[in-house]
């Protein structure tokens, strides 16, 4: 998985962008300075991407990302900018630099992760999808490798629950799978009756972020869900 740098002074932030990204699977490195951030990625790195904040009490993140560029092993890694301030003159500094993308402060941490996956995807730092991962079903389309779904075309961002739950009923498309299979299979626990109802909570989430797709997964009333087993005429 994607080595990830991070260097951002604001401690509650950083914590959870390093929460964010290690749930997703990346290996994160935090720092508070861009002095240790550097550091780090000379010495250790370099990172499949380092996200930087511009302003930080020492050397600035645009300084980070000059330093990163002026050295042979650090000179391709992307980099991706976090700065409270949104006028455009930090843009193109930001883009002058070769950063690969830019995001104003605050922001959406969903929003911010498919950043993340776009830019590494562009920089192949990835290995490409085996043709096998890729599973399609109308408008809808899994990388059971890379963990990402599609939605006619458009990204959607699934807790790794969502997905393993899409996954199970999509490979047993067209048969039933009772909520305590799917507590099983999924979730790893026995049936009660709280974590039945946490199938129904993530069944609905599930759904609405398939969106046209939802449908999908059919109810089976009194037993559980089902992938429909054929595409639908539209
Ligand atoms: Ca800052």
């Amino acid at each position: 998985m994607a080595n990830i740098l991070i260097v951002e002074d604001e401690e509650d932030l950083l914590t959870t962008l390093e929460y964010n990204l290690k749930h997703e699977g990346y290996q994160v490195y935090p720092f508070q300075s861009g002095e240790e951030g550097l550091e780090w990625a000379m010495q250790q790195g370099p990172p499949d991407l380092a996200i930087l904040d511009i302003m930080l009490p020492g050397m600035s993140g645009i300084e980070v990302c000059h330093r990163l560029r002026s050295h042979e092993r650090t000179r391709n890694t992307p980099v991706l900018f976090l700065s409270a301030k949104s006028e455009d003159i930090d843009r193109v500094v930001g883009f002058e630099l070769g950063a690969d993308d830019y995001v104003v402060k605050p922001f959406n941490v969903r929003e911010l992760l498919l950043r993340v996956r776009a830019i590494l995807r562009r920089s192949g730092s990835q290995s490409q999808p085996a043709e096998e991962s890729l599973v399609v079903f109308d408008a809808l389309k899994m990388d059971r490798k890379r963990h990402q779904v599609w939605v006619d075309e458009q990204e959607t961002l699934l807790t790794s629950m969502e997905f393993k739950l899409l996954d199970l009923l999509l490979t047993h498309k067209g048969r039933v799978q009772s909520r305590d299979t799917l507590l099983t299979k999924v979730w790893n626990v026995q049936n009660t009756a709280i974590q039945t109802r946490t199938v129904d909570v993530h069944v609905k989430r599930l759904r609405e972020k398939l969106g046209v797709m939802g449908d999908a997964i059919e109810t089976v009333r009194n037993i559980g869900y089902r992938f429909r087993e054929h595409p639908q005429e539209r």
